[in-house]
């Protein structure tokens, strides 16, 4: 049995599972991200309970970044001034005593479980990003999310402001970086509304789909990948996934001569196969390996 936990910054969403189907399908624990103690102790003490009742062999962590593997805790750099430094690894040492755990960022999980079961499957190099509250990204390459100096933030990488477009930017720091131009939170801003709130032929759909096209020309220049995933509520937005396809078509322009950058743009970038449990499924991935790993 697998303790399953995507930690983001707004809720945290637990489940236990022996398989992903089970995982999937699973009854949600869901709290709210509040003060660190305060809701790791809430999710903790749940994993405690149902460690009773089946134990639990691993426990995978996908958590909003940035994270620190070395001491598998949130990095010191994170907006979130609270959860500075808070550490994944006593929370659950605290309450399940020495049990394999598997940690990575939300969005490098995500991608693994779209590479295993969803919308990547056999690909060699994936990349997954998530456009909600803020914007992430793994990059998975032959079923391995890659880590290097740190891991990728896709969400703060660069893109040339449009005409037009005087918003400061949400990042705290980086002001106008890309998660600071488009992410839910910067369109809610800009527009004075909540993005849900915006029609799908509002001109926010326009302006967002000219820096996630922008971004997503960066990822293919760079990194080269058989397809790309987007997740999140604001690709949620009808016709956005379109806007996107067609502007990543036209400034790719030809220049990588494969038909998945024109005919085929539409099995290109793709939405996530596992729909939103892209994430905690992700979570039963790192506790899966990590379990394997501790054999
Ligand atoms: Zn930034």
């Amino acid at each position: 049995m697998i303790g399953a936990i995507e930690a983001g910054g707004t809720k945290m969403i637990c489940a236990v599972g022996r398989s992903w189907r089970e995982v999937r399908d699973a009854k949600k624990y869901v709290v709210t991200t509040t003060a660190p103690d305060e809701t790791t102790t809430t999710v903790m003490e749940w994993f405690a309970s149902q460690h009773e009742i089946t134990p639990l062999g691993a426990i995978g962590v996908a958590s909003f970044g940035p994270i620190d593997f070395a001491t598998n805790s949130i990095a010191r750099s994170t907006p979130k001034e609270a959860w500075r430094g808070v550490s994944w690894r006593d929370a659950v040492t605290n309450y399940l005593g020495p049990i394999a755990l598997g940690f990575d960022t939300d969005t490098s999980a995500a991608g693994l479980a779209e590479w295993h079961w969803g919308a990547a499957q056999r690909r060699r190099v994936v990349v997954y990003v998530t456009i909600g509250t803020g914007i992430g990204g793994g990059l998975i390459i032959d079923g391995e999310a890659l880590h290097g100096l740190l891991h990728p933030e896709f969400g703060h990488m660069f893109v040339p402001r449009q005409r037009g477009d005087e918003f400061a930017g949400t990042c705290p720091t980086h002001g106008d970086c890309l998660e600071g131009l488009a992410c839910g939170l910067a369109v809610n801003r800009r527009w004075n509304g909540s993005s849900e709130q915006l029609a799908p032929e509002h001109a926010a759909w326009e302006l967002e789909s000219d820096y996630l096209a922008l971004a997503m020309v960066n990822i293919i220049m760079v990194a080269s990948p058989e397809v790309i995933v987007l997740g999140g509520g604001v690709m949620k937005v009808e016709g956005l996934m379109e806007k996107v396809r067609t502007k990543t078509r036209d400034l790719v322009a030809g220049y990588i001569a494969k038909d998945a950058l024109s005919s085929e743009i539409d099995t290109y970038l793709v939405t996530p196969g596992l729909g939103s449990s892209s994430g905690v499924v992700g979570a039963f991935v790192l506790g899966a390996r990590a379990c394997r790993n501790s054999a």
